[in-house]
C-alpha cells in the first residue's frame, strides 16, 4: 500500500460504508491521496514556477483508463514542484501526426498539489487528417516525451480562477473526456482541509463501458465523506443501466445515482442542485454539441491579432430552462 494512502486510511477519511478493497484503492491512490500539507490556497493559482512555452515532459506511466483511453503520467523537472496550472487550467500539447503539426489541449486530472508528475486522460480517436494526437498521445511508452505548454489561469468567476469555499455547492455536466477537469478540481477541493464545497458531478458517456476513470470517482466519492456525490448516465441506453463496474464492486453504493438516456430537464433536476438555492454554480464541460444542449453555445471571437477568446454567451439548453442565470453557469 503507498504511505499516501496509509496516511488517508490512518485519517479515517475512508468512509465505512465503502467496500472496496484495499487493492483496488490503492490502485487509484495518485487521486485522493492527501498531500502532507493540504492544499494551500496558492494552489488554486496559476504559479510563477510554470514555465511559459513548450518544454519535454517524460512519460514515466500509462494504465488503461476506459474503453479506447489511457491516463498517463509524465515527470515534473526538478524546477517545477507542481505543474503550477490553476484551477481549472490546461496544457498545449504539440506534436506532428502524419505530416501536419497539431496543437491541442488537455486538462490534467491530478490535484493542484501533485508532487513529481501529473496526469492526463487521453482518448484515442480514429486517426483522421487534422487530427490523431490522441492516439499519438495514447500510444507513448514510458521514457517517451510530449511536447507541452501549461495554459495562463481560467478565469471562471469575478475574473479569478475558482478558490477554496468559493460557492457552497459546485455541481458538474461532463461529457465523455469533459471528465478530466473535474478531476482535477474535486481532488484539489478534497485535498483542502479548509474546503467544504458540497459537489454533485454528473457525467455522460454513451454506454456504461465507455465511462472513464469510474474506480478513481468512486475512490473519491469514498474518501469525501459525502461531499462528493458522482451521478452517471449513459445516452444510448433505454432503461436505467447497471452502475459502471467499479460501483458494481461496491454494491452500487459509491455512485449516487445512475441515469439513462442523454441528461435532460428531469434528470439534471434530479441531479443538480436548484437554482433557487444560495450559493450554487455549474461548471460544463463536453463537446460543442453537449454543451450547447446543457447550457446554450460558446462563441469563440477573435481580437485583432487573431487571437482566440470564448464568449460564455447566454444561459440556454437544460441549465436555462431549470432556471440557472449566466452568472451560476461557466462553460468550459
Ligand atoms: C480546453 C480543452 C480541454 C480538453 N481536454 C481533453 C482531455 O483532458 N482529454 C482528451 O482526451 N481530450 C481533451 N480535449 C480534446 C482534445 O483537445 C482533442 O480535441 C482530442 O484529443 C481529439 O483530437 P484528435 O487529434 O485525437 O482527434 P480529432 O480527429 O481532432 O477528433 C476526433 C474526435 O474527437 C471529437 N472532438 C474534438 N474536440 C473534442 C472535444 N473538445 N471533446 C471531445 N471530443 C472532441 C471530434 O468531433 C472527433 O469526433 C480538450 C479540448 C479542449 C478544448
Amino acid at each position: 500500500m503507498g504511505q499516501r494512502l496509509v496516511s488517508v486510511v490512518r485519517r479515517g477519511l475512508i468512509l465505512t460504508g465503502a467496500t472496496r478493497s484495499m487493492a483496488e484503492l490503492a490502485a487509484c491512490e495518485p487521486f485522493y491521496a492527501a498531500p502532507s500539507g493540504g492544499t494551500t490556497a496558492a494552489s488554486y493559482a496559476h504559479q510563477a514556477h510554470a514555465p511559459s512555452g513548450f518544454h519535454e515532459y517524460t512519460l514515466v506511466g500509462k494504465r488503461d483508463a476506459g474503453r479506447d483511453s489511457k491516463l498517463l503520467t509524465f515527470a515534473l523537472p526538478d524546477t517545477m514542484p507542481t505543474l503550477g496550472a490553476s484551477v481549472i487550467s490546461g496544457v498545449k500539447v504539440k506534436q506532428e501526426v502524419a505530416g501536419e503539426e497539431l496543437d491541442k489541449s488537455y486538462s490534467p486530472t491530478s490535484p493542484a498539489e501533485r508532487t513529481e508528475t501529473f496526469d492526463l486522460l487521453v482518448k484515442a480517436y480514429a486517426p483522421r487528417k487534422g487530427g490523431g494526437l490522441g492516439a499519438w498521445l495514447c500510444a507513448l511508452e514510458p521514457g517517451q516525451n510530449a511536447s507541452m505548454k501549461v495554459k495562463g489561469a481560467k478565469k471562471i468567476v469575478d475574473g479569478a480562477p475558482l478558490a477554496r469555499n468559493r460557492f457552497r455547492r459546485i455541481g458538474m455536466l461532463a461529457g465523455g473526456t469533459g471528465v478530466a477537469p473535474f478531476m482535477h478540481l474535486v481532488a484539489t477541493l478534497l485535498a483542502d482541509p479548509e474546503d467544504a464545497t458540497l459537489l454533485d458531478l454528473v457525467v455522460s458517456h454513451r454506454e456504461p463501458q465507455d465511462a472513464l476513470l469510474d474506480a478513481e470517482l468512486a475512490a473519491l466519492a469514498a474518501a469525501s465523506a459525502g461531499r462528493l456525490r458522482v451521478h452517471h448516465t449513459f445516452s444510448r441506453v433505454t432503461e436505467p443501466a447497471a452502475p459502471p463496474p467499479a460501483a458494481r464492486s461496491t454494491g452500487g453504493t459509491v455512485f449516487a445515482s445512475t441515469g439513462a438516456g442523454r441528461i435532460d430537464d428531469a434528470l439534471a433536476r434530479a441531479m443538480l442542485p436548484s437554482p433557487s438555492e444560495d450559493d450554487v454554480f455549474i461548471l460544463v464541460c463536453g463537446t460543442d454539441g453537449f454543451v450547447g444542449d446543457m447550457a446554450g453555445p460558446i462563441e469563440r471571437v477573435y481580437d485583432a491579432a487573431g487571437k482566440k477568446s470564448k464568449v460564455q454567451g447566454p444561459t440556454l439548453g437544460v441549465l436555462g430552462r431549470l432556471g440557472f442565470r449566466p452568472e451560476q453557469v461557466f462553460k468550459l
